[in-house]
């Protein structure tokens, strides 16, 4: 079956079956998963190398969409120094709760896991980044 016969296919099967929503599939997928993933564990075995066609496409597409999201985030003026700056030079201070990963590499995280992250966080620049960190460590005094 090809792409279109299978867009085709499940457009008539949707008209068959009306009320058929996501909820029903979580459902049928939650009572079938031991099935469902034997299935798709034989399918990665038979074509290892189309599965790794589409995990690539997955992880570009996640990366992409991370780094979008990155940059929304990293748009906006450093809170300490008010400064606007291109958003290669903002930083996320983690200074709330614990540091669980760097949200720069957090293209594996889901969106809520990374907004979680980013909540205990402040948008500095790399500079006031650099100076904040200088003072925690105080080895130095810096002037305000
Ligand atoms: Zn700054």
């Amino acid at each position: 079956m090809t792409r279109t016969e299978k867009r085709e296919y499940m457009r008539q099967w949707r008209k068959k079956h009306p009320g058929y929503g996501a909820a029903q599939k979580r459902a049928w997928y939650l009572r079938n998963k031991e099935r469902v993933h034997e299935y798709n564990a034989e399918r990665r075995k038979n074509s290892p190398k189309l599965h790794r066609q589409y995990d690539q496409r997955s992880m570009r597409r996640r990366k992409e969409v991370a780094r979008e999201w990155l940059h929304k985030e990293k748009n906006a003026p450093c809170l300490d120094c008010r400064k606007k700056y291109p958003v290669i030079c903002m930083d996320f201070d983690h200074v709330r709760g614990r540091k669980l990963f760097t949200l720069s590499h957090a293209w594996r995280f889901s969106p809520s896991e990374r907004l979680k992250e980013r909540k205990k966080c402040e948008l500095v620049c790399s500079n006031c980044h650099r100076i904040r960190e200088e003072r925690r460590r105080a080895r130095i005094y810096l002037p305000v």
